[in-house]
């Protein structure tokens, strides 16, 4: 037991990563050579954490302080310090080494901190920070469009169904007769019909609103707290700027629709029931003729009697 006691005593102090713990006025009881050394604490010396922080500022040494005001500092830095179970946070020091910091608090109010030298891994954590972020946001978004894709698309919908969700209306949006276009003006001109819906629609969204391409010339457009007449208003627009569009400069002539079917998605409808109402709107409005909407649940205007026949 004394050997297992003095071994860890012996690591201790020749780590170099830095142990101390801070009883519950926060008065350093114990820490390791490591800590010490970068804080300029004698063996003997057991300052509160405030007296460190405020000599070795004064010195300018330790703990490299960005503040204006060291008291100011102090007391917000105190107000927060130690009131949650665990935290890590990167800080540095005015030796020009980076730290880990360590902060566990148990249940009596003791502090364990435990730092690690990260000065070397540094610029690699960075570069892994970006490549993950990169990573996230390739696994988001449709690389031909650069608009969401199915996936981020989906969990949104999920977003605007979950209880307590905003509710609102789902839209899919399918391009008229798109295989004409590849097969008249080749692949390549129906790619960039594609960026071009994708770019119009996106133009004309609110903060709120979602947009992502699902399937080959088939889109999503999620309309949290939106109302279904409200949603066929938006889209009526967003048909008024497709329409005027002419994204091929070889046929300066040439212009495309789209048609779109409309749902309502309340909190406690599943995905897939709001989808396939929207998409049976979608085929009624393909059937009405295409270059249009159709509102799942309501007459479509295109399929009423003309004006004479209803008089006669
Ligand atoms: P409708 O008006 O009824 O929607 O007719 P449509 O021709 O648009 O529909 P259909 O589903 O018959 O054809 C869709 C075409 O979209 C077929 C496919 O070759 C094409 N397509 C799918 N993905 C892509 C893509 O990424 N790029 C290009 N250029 N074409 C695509
Ligand atoms: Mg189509
Ligand atoms: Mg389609």
């Amino acid at each position: 037991m004394h050997d297992l006691l003095d071994q860890l005593r012996l690591l201790h102090d020749t780590t170099p990563v830095l142990v101390a713990a801070y009883d519950r006025f926060d008065r350093l009881r114990y820490a390791n050579a490591a800590f010490r050394t970068a804080f300029f604490i004698d063996v003997d010396d057991a300052p509160t954490w405030a007296e460190i922080m405020r000599r070795n500022h004064a010195l300018k040494r330790g703990t490299v302080l960005t503040a204006a005001d060291f008291e100011d500092w102090l007391l917000s830095t105190q107000s927060r310090r130690g009131k949650i179970p665990y935290r890590a946070f990167e800080t540095d020091l005015h030796d020009g080494r980076w730290l880990l910091m360590t902060e566990t608090v148990s249940p009596a109010g003791w502090m364990l901190c435990v730092a690690s030298d990260i000065t070397a891994f540094r610029a690699d954590e960075r570069s892994v920070r970006q490549d993950r972020d990169r990573a996230l946001k390739a696994a988001q978004t449709d690389d031909l469009t650069g608009v969401a894709n199915r996936r981020f698309i989906t969990a949104r919908v999920e977003d605007m169904l979950a209880p307590g969700g905003p509710g609102g209306a789902l839209c899919v949006l399918d391009l008229d007769n798109f295989k004409y276009i590849n097969d008249l003006r080749g692949h390549l001109a129906g790619d960039a019909v594609l960026r071009d819906f994708a770019a119009r629609i996106h133009g004309q969204l609110r903060r709120a609103d979602c947009f992502g391409r699902i399937g080959g010339e088939e889109f999503v457009l999620v309309l949290p707290a939106t109302s279904v007449e409200e949603a066929a208003l938006i889209i009526e627009r967003m048909l008024a700027v497709v329409r005027q569009s002419r994204p091929l400069p070889q046929w300066p002539d040439f212009a495309y629709t789209f048609s779109a079917g409309i749902a309502s998605a309340g909190p406690g409808h599943t995905f897939s029931d709001v989808y396939d109402r929207a998409d049976r709107a979608l085929y009624a409005a393909k059937m009405a003729g295409r270059n249009r909407i159709h509102v799942d649940g309501m007459p479509d205007p295109a399929n009423a009697p003309p004006p004479a026949a209803r008089m006669g």
